[in-house]
């Protein structure tokens, strides 16, 4: 596989100090497919996978070892974890190192889709955090949506904007994550189409763009804000050098991140203003490559007119709340196109503000529709880690398990503990989803979008 490996990045990974090209080439052409996944702590506790072991810079990280067929595991659909690429995982450690873990903070992942890193970040911000999930790709924003209401919080704003509309949020965050979109080379093990489609000029190209991204978006971070800047690439033009590029154009400081050194993770410093950054190599690195800097806001962020926004009539039915879910005290609910939303009282007004300038794709979580006189559950509830835990359901065996997520036709008597009306379907304890019991019938209400298909 060496022989494909581009020319021109090799002999630039050789100029670094310490490169070793000869077992950067021998991983590549063993071309070792490495499959990890991280947990959502608030769903699944213990690694469902034998012999699994801990990714070491991420508590809720662990390697497999070998690559089951996810889309056959209920567990996978339920958000009781991501299957998400090791060295990325490298930001739980660096929010616990700056002090943002379980904090109350306002975070914006800019470039968002599908979701590993939201979803990294709402596991480790904690409840008390807000975090706006942007996306500019449409399509891709709707995956990011459906990632996002599986792992099942309600903190959590996603929006379909580009950078520049950010501008309009001068100094609301305090931590910004850029994971930039960028020539991808970091992903050659995994992907042959990074390889054939790598060259110089395309690294010229993503670079450009990195800088137009930060550009128009680091107003909305508040002075002493943090940015996570990161790529999948291995090139200085997309790393080292936009961080020397963003010190020299705006104020911000780099900030140093400790770890074991067992890790293998390479620390660099930027040419220019010696930033600090930290380079995955897959040699060095039981994961793929992957570059990540942490900066830190130092010039003073004017900020936007924070003014009351008068509070429209909210009609939502609190009863109903109360009954299915068990947030009553710090969430409100809201009415939006006929559905029940609950959404954190802390940040009921913020969210206000946020509508006022972005398009929100969801904003807490969608209870479901309500008809005036009953609510029709949504999957997004049956998701949600509020959902109270004493509703009716029926816990099953994986074959019925996998036939629901196909969304067949369920057998009545696989729903013996509930006589009639709406009913979780459970697998393992976990809320997989919805169906509706009747005298002789089971109607299956999983989303037709999301069923599994073809296998
Ligand atoms: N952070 C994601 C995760 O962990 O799952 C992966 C993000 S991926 C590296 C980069 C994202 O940037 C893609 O979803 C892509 O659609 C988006 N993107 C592409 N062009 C963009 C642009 N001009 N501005 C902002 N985002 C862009």
């Amino acid at each position: 596989m060496s022989n494909f490996l581009p020319n021109e990045l090799i002999k630039r990974l050789n100029e670094q100090e310490g490169f070793d090209s000869e077992a950067f080439n021998t991983i590549h052409e063993q071309g070792d497919k490495i499959t990890s996944v991280r947990l959502n702590p608030l769903k699944q506790t213990t690694i469902p996978f034998e012999n699994a072991s801990p990714v070491p810079w991420c508590d809720t990280g662990y390697y497999l070892t070998h690559r089951p067929v996810f889309t056959l595991d209920p567990l996978y659909h339920a958000g009781c974890y991501y299957v998400q690429e090791a060295s990325s995982m490298f930001i739980a450690h660096i929010l616990k190192e700056i002090g943002l873990e379980n904090s109350v903070t306002r975070a914006l992942d800019l470039c968002a889709a599908p979701g590993g890193k939201s979803t990294l970040l709402t596991s480790y911000l904690g409840s008390e955090s807000l975090l706006v999930s942007n996306e500019v790709i449409k399509s891709r924003a709707n995956i990011l949506t459906g990632n996002i209401v599986h792992w099942g919080v309600s903190n959590v704003v996603v929006t379909n904007n580009d950078p520049s509309t950010f501008k309009r949020l001068p100094g609301y965050f305090d931590l910004l994550l850029v994971d930039a979109p960028c020539s991808g080379s970091g992903m050659f093990r995994r992907d042959q189409e990074t390889i054939d489609e790598w060259s110089l000029a395309n690294v010229k190209l993503c670079s450009d763009r990195q800088k137009r991204i930060l550009a128009e978006s680091l107003s909305a971070l508040a002075t002493d804000g943090y940015l996570l800047y990161s790529t999948c690439s291995y090139s200085r033009e997309e790393n080292e050098d936009i961080v020397d590029w963003i010190q020299t154009t705006f104020s911000f400081e780099s900030i140093r991140i400790t770890f074991d050194s067992d890790w293998g993770i390479e620390e660099t410093r930027s040419a220019e203003h010696q930033a600090f950054g930290y380079r995955f190599y897959p040699h060095k690195v039981k994961g793929e490559g992957f570059y990540i800097a942490v900066l830190r806001k130092k010039e003073d962020q004017s900020t936007f007119n924070k003014k009351k926004i008068k509070t429209e009539k909210n009609d939502a039915p609190l009863r109903v709340v109360a009954d299915w879910t068990n947030q009553q005290a710090d969430h409100v609910p809201f009415m939006h196109s006929g559905h029940i939303h609950i959404f954190p009282k802390r940040y009921e007004e913020e969210l206000r503000w946020l509508q006022q300038v972005l398009y929100i794709k969801q904003a807490g979580t969608d209870m479901g529709k309500w008809t005036g006189t009953e609510l029709l559950p949504s999957h997004d509830l049956a998701c949600s880690i509020h959902i109270r835990s004493d509703l009716p359901a029926q816990e099953v065996t994986e074959d019925v398990a996998r036939q629901f997520l196909r969304k067949r036709s369920l057998a009545r008597e696989d729903f013996e503990a509930v006589n009639s009306g709406w009913c979780l379907v459970r697998y393992h304890g976990i809320n997989l989803g919805w169906v509706k019991v009747l005298a002789n019938r089971i109607n299956n209400y999983y989303p037709k979008e999301v069923r599994i298909m073809n296998l």
